[in-house]
């Protein structure tokens, strides 16, 4: 069921134990709204522990400063997470997104709520507060702080939040950057949010095996379609091995193919230790969440995942594009 705020804030006021936890594998705007509530909780007195199935990635130590994040495991916390008032979900919809983390969040007997800005949510929550046009989950903990509790706008938490903006607009360049998220930066900075900070350790920590990699990744680029409408990438193993990568040091890889003037779906391949993971991204009108949810992902109307598979990734290569080429010809005939 939806929520609004209010419902959000007596759910916060009524229960004293609360498990925070984010998706796999997680970006700044997953690691910006669980520090974020964390902080929420802690303005009312609250007892939150994140956990999460996922380490902090490095490169998002710098928003994490007092590790906050707890890395799961079974034994440090199944014991909590079931007996937790409630477990709140940040960034995404669907349990199968925290992987070692789910069947304990599944036998939960505690109330499990859900902040996010994806489609389609599981079957699965008790309450719902989700906004599928904002920007980010970050903007929407902003929302929240700033409309029940404007203590919780620590430093570390407005840093935090400012982080995911950031992020998860792709430096206020994707279209869900309204007037209201410049306005909510404004007002994170002011608050005391850094925004060198994010610059130098999002986009200046790059090693130099990684601007290699990306010199290789542009040049075996795959273009496909009459107009050249479909880019692929696909960063095999051999090539992480190389460079000294690993496979969440290629995010951020899909901007390139998006960079050329004639393509409207990006396909990343990358090869992961047993099996590979996918990312779509899109310009315009191409929704490509409805293709992601028919390789079992999902995810925003301009980009979206597709999990660990094990088909032989050429194979998933050439049905993909087969794919997304009868997508754009559809929707091309729905145009005219
Ligand atoms: P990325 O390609 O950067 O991993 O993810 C792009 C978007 O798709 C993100 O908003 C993310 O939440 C969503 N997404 C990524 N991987 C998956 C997945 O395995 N399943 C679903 N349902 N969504 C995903
Ligand atoms: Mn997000």
């Amino acid at each position: 069921m939806y929520m609004e705020i209010k419902k959000l804030e007596d759910i916060i006021k009524g229960h004293e134990r609360f498990v925070i936890t984010t998706h796999a594998n997680p970006d700044g705007d997953a690691i910006g709204s669980v520090i974020g509530f964390y902080h929420l909780l802690k303005s009312y007195g609250k007892e939150g522990r994140i956990i999460s199935h996922s380490p902090l990635p490095d490169y998002l130590r710098f928003a994490d400063p007092e590790t906050l994040l707890e890395w799961y495991s079974p034994e440090k916390h199944d014991e909590y997470i079931s007996h937790a008032d409630v477990v709140v979900c940040l960034d995404f919809n669907n349990l199968s997104r925290v992987h070692s983390m789910e069947q304990p969040v599944r036998t939960s007997l505690a109330m499990k709520i859900c902040i996010d800005h994806h489609q389609l949510p599981e079957d699965v929550f008790a309450w719902i507060y989700s906004d599928t046009l904002a920007s980010s989950t970050c903007e929407l903990v902003y929302r929240v702080i700033k409309t029940m509790n404007q203590a919780a706008f620590t430093q570390q938490a407005v840093q935090a939040l400012y982080l995911g903006l950031v992020t998860d607009t792709g430096s206020f360049r994707f279209d869900r950057t309204t007037p209201e998220v410049h306005r909510m930066a404004a007002d994170l900075i002011e608050r005391g949010a850094d925004m060198m900070l994010v610059t130098r350790n999002i986009y200046e920590t790059g090693t130099l095996g990684r601007m290699k990699a990306i010199g290789e990744m542009i040049t075996t680029m795959q273009i496909y379609g009459d107009k050249s409408e479909i880019a692929v990438i696909h960063i095999t193993r051999d090539m992480l091995n190389r460079y000294g990568m690993s496979p969440e040091d290629t995010e951020g890889f899909e901007q390139y193919m998006m960079m050329i003037n004639t393509v409207k779906v990006g396909v990343k391949v990358v090869d992961l230790k047993e099996g590979f993971k996918s990312s779509l991204r899109s310009k315009g009108a191409a929704e490509v969440h409805l293709i992601a949810q028919k390789f079992g992902g999902g995810g925003h109307k301009n980009a979206a995942g597709i999990p660990k598979l094990f088909t032989p990734a050429d194979e998933f290569i050439k049905e993909i594009v087969e794919d997304i080429k009868k997508y754009l010809e559809e929707s091309k005939r729905e145009e005219n």
